[in-house]
């Protein structure tokens, strides 16, 4: 092999993966999808809205279903599923899930669209690296994932009972990561939720508070984390400007959103310096609208 030619694959593959685009579909206890691309190929992790509103929310940002190449899905609960079986069919998506999750599911999906990832494994889609973890959560076998392209990684992070070491060890590796930051502990214990539910949400299986989620990111962040995406608020024990403004008194220079439970976010381009030739690449890329940090 010539060092010609290992040049020029390395080149290739620096093209292929700087930068990343992501953006959250739509994310909460009513449906998450999230998208994860570079410039070739893309992944979807969850598939929790309707296969239509997918569609419209992508066709809004520029993005392309025809470079989704692969949906990965964290676990068998409804908001994670919802639009799986009509999006998958529909463009021939290839499914990666766990026969634990999918068995869970009850979701009718045709033979040769599902795959099977088991923990740890990193999966390859195109010059995309999917590596697949476990998590503490209420279902057959959860898992969270990490998106990588060369030196960028994207982690993503929801449905979370508590910060185990396999998260905090991915974490601090992120780029830009969607965490969960799903409750305010006040308005939980005082709001009218009943007891029992109360419980599973914050009882060690169920979901991240928002104090859960800021000692992760203060004690944990990369210095190269770029974008916070916070993710998967409660509808009622929760209110964005609070959780907003709790992380940016932490930011120190990280781009904190509240990923919307009724709207997409914009893409936000995930791996580029300011004032790099990358980033001038990236403003006139075409079909995308990006945000450059
Ligand atoms: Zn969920
Ligand atoms: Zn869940």
């Amino acid at each position: 092999m010539s060092r010609y030619w290992i040049l020029q694959k390395l080149q290739q593959e620096q093209m292929d993966c700087n930068p990343l685009f992501i953006t959250s579909l739509n994310s909460g206890s009513n449906g998450n999808c999230y998208y994860v691309g570079n410039a070739r190929e893309a992944v979807l992790i969850d598939a929790g809205i309707s296969c239509k509103e997918t569609e419209i929310r992508m066709l809004r940002l520029g993005l392309s279903m025809s470079k989704v190449k692969a949906i990965f899905i964290s676990h068998e609960h409804g908001d994670h599923i919802r639009g799986l079986t009509v999006l998958s069919k529909k463009y021939q998506i290839p499914v990666y899930i766990t026969p634990g999750t999918l068995n869970n599911s009850k979701l009718n999906l045709p033979a040769q669209l599902v795959r099977s990832f088991y923990s740890q494994e990193t999966v390859q889609i195109g010059s995309l690296h999917i590596t697949c973890f476990p998590k503490i959560h209420d279902a057959a076998e959860p898992h969270s994932f990490m998106v990588s392209c060369g030196p960028v990684k994207v982690g993503v992070f929801t449905d979370l009972g508590a910060v185990c070491e396999q998260l905090t060890h991915h974490f601090q590796q992120c780029d830009a990561a969607f965490l969960e930051a799903n409750y305010d502990e006040n308005l939980l214990h005082n709001g009218s939720y009943p007891y029992y539910l109360k419980r599973r949400i914050s009882g060690g299986m169920g979901h991240l508070s928002n104090r859960q989620a800021l000692e992760l990111f203060t004690n944990f962040r990369h210095i190269n984390l770029s974008h916070l995406l916070l993710s998967h608020l409660s509808k009622d024990n929760n209110k964005p400007d609070l959780v907003l403004s709790l992380f940016n008194e932490h930011a120190q220079g990280t781009e904190i959103i509240v990923a919307s439970r009724d709207m997409e976010t914009p893409v936000f381009t995930i791996g580029v310096k300011p004032g790099s030739s990358a980033e001038s690449a990236v403003q006139t890329h075409s079909g995308l609208q990006v945000q450059c940090f």
